[in-house]
Order: C-alpha cells, then sequence, then structure tokens
C-alpha cells in the first residue's frame, strides 16, 4: 500500500511517519529529508535546493520531480509520501511514476491542524539532525536538554523554523499545496490533528488505515 501524508508543516507528518516505518514496515519518501541530505552532502542537488528551502518557498517542482523518479526506480510500494507531492504537477507526474511502475497511491490522509497550533509547535520545534526524531521545547522535551533520546547526538533548530520562515511556509502550503485536498478527495482519510499526542495521532492514523 501506498501513502501520502497530506498536511501543513508541523502537522505532524513526520511524527506519524516515524512510527509507520518503525511499527508497521513502511518506507518513508521524505523529500524535505532527501534534500535536507543532499545539502549535508553538498551536493550540486543540495546547492540547487538550499536557497529555496531557507527561504521558506517550495524547491521548483522539475527539480524534485527527478529527485522523487530517481528514488522510485529503487522502490515503489509500501511507500510513505511525506512532503510529496506539494503542487497540482507534482501530483500528476506522481501518478504517471507510479502507473509506469504498476502502482499507485492507495490512500490520502489528511491531517487537519488549526493554524495557531501549527506556529506554536513549529516555532517551539527542535530535531536530532542525525534520526530526524523532533521534539517541542516546553511539551516534548529530550531527557537531556538539547540532546536526542535515541542516539546522543545534539539537537537543532531548522533554519526554516525561524518565525518569518514559517510565515512563508505556510503561505506557501495554503496556495500550492491545500488545492491537493480536492483532488484526492475519492481517497482521503480526513484525521483532526489540531489537539493529539504523538500515542493518540498513531492510534488514529492506523484506524484510518484500517491496518
Ligand atoms: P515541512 O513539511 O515542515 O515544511 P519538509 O521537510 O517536508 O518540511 O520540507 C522542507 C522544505 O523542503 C520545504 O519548505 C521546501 O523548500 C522543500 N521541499 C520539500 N518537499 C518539497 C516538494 N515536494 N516540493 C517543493 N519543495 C519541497
Amino acid at each position: 500500500m501506498n501513502i501520502l501524508l497530506l498536511g501543513a508543516p508541523g502537522s505532524g507528518k513526520g511524527t506519524a511517519s516515524e512510527q509507520l516505518i518503525d511499527k508497521n514496515g513502511f518506507t518513508q519518501l521524505s523529500t524535505g529529508d532527501l534534500y535536507r541530505a543532499e545539502i549535508s552532502n553538498k551536493t550540486e542537488l543540495g546547492l540547487k535546493a538550499i536557497e529555496y528551502m531557507n527561504a521558506g518557498k517550495y524547491v521548483p517542482d522539475e527539480i524534485t520531480i527527478g529527485m522523487v523518479a530517481k528514488f522510485l526506480e529503487t522502490k515503489s510500494t509500501n511507500l510513505l509520501f511525506d512532503g510529496f507531492p506539494r503542487t497540482l504537477v507534482q501530483a500528476q507526474e506522481l501518478d504517471k511514476l507510479l502507473a509506469a511502475k504498476g502502482t499507485k497511491l492507495d490512500v490520502v490522509l489528511h491531517f487537519k491542524c488549526d493554524e495557531s497550533v501549527l506556529l506554536e509547535r513549529l516555532s517551539n520545534r527542535i530535531i536530532c539532525p542525525k534520526c530526524k526524531k523532533s521534539y517541542h521545547k516546553v511539551n516534548i522535551r529530550p531527557k537531556v536538554e538539547w540532546i536526542c533520546d535515541t542516539d546522543g547526538t545534539e539537537l537543532v533548530v531548522r533554519p526554516d523554523d525561524a518565525p518569518e520562515k514559517i510565515k512563508i511556509r505556510l503561505e506557501e502550503y495554503n496556495t500550492l499545496t491545500a488545492p491537493l485536498i480536492k483532488i484526492y478527495n475519492n481517497k482521503m482519510v480526513e484525521l483532526d490533528v489540531t489537539n493529539v499526542t504523538p500515542k493518540k495521532l498513531y492510534e488514529d492514523v492506523v484506524k484510518g488505515l484500517k491496518l
């Protein structure tokens, strides 16, 4: 089964993915994580993406689609799409890429969340640059300040989690990604994730996916 996690930045897509990978054996395709890996390896692709990402803007479609097409060469089933597609063009291209592999998107999980909650979560988010686990400065703190519980790596604030960048990212989502909600209507499961803990989020996801 291929699943798309559709939701604004901070809605919990990464947190749900983490649990679906650990407990249900899915493979995550997170275009944000792929870009961050390219940036830390200082590749040509990373150099192209960094200026958009740090500005809070979407990377141009052709660059992202090329990167996803390359990923799909290695695996095209049991995937969790996290952060892709984010535009109508990307959605159309994904359909074509999956059809060429004899597969498709089966379910779209739409994470609905109040914008004030997204803002509060993103502006308090700290992440592990190694395992990608995210924490909240006040509500979901690591056992040792600024150290990842899982692998002991020093936690960081993502450059695009600066307040002025958060605003731009939410605008990008509302303008370019929210229209996808309509096109996926026939395979959509709606989840209200405004006031849920990571544990409850996973329970709701499992119920929504009938796993
Ligand atoms: P978030 O969901 O919190 O915004 P991501 O890690 O998914 O975080 O994405 C971070 C950034 O990576 C985006 O703001 C954008 O610059 C770039 N990016 C990721 N996925 C895409 C995509 N599908 N299309 C264009 N840009 C993308």
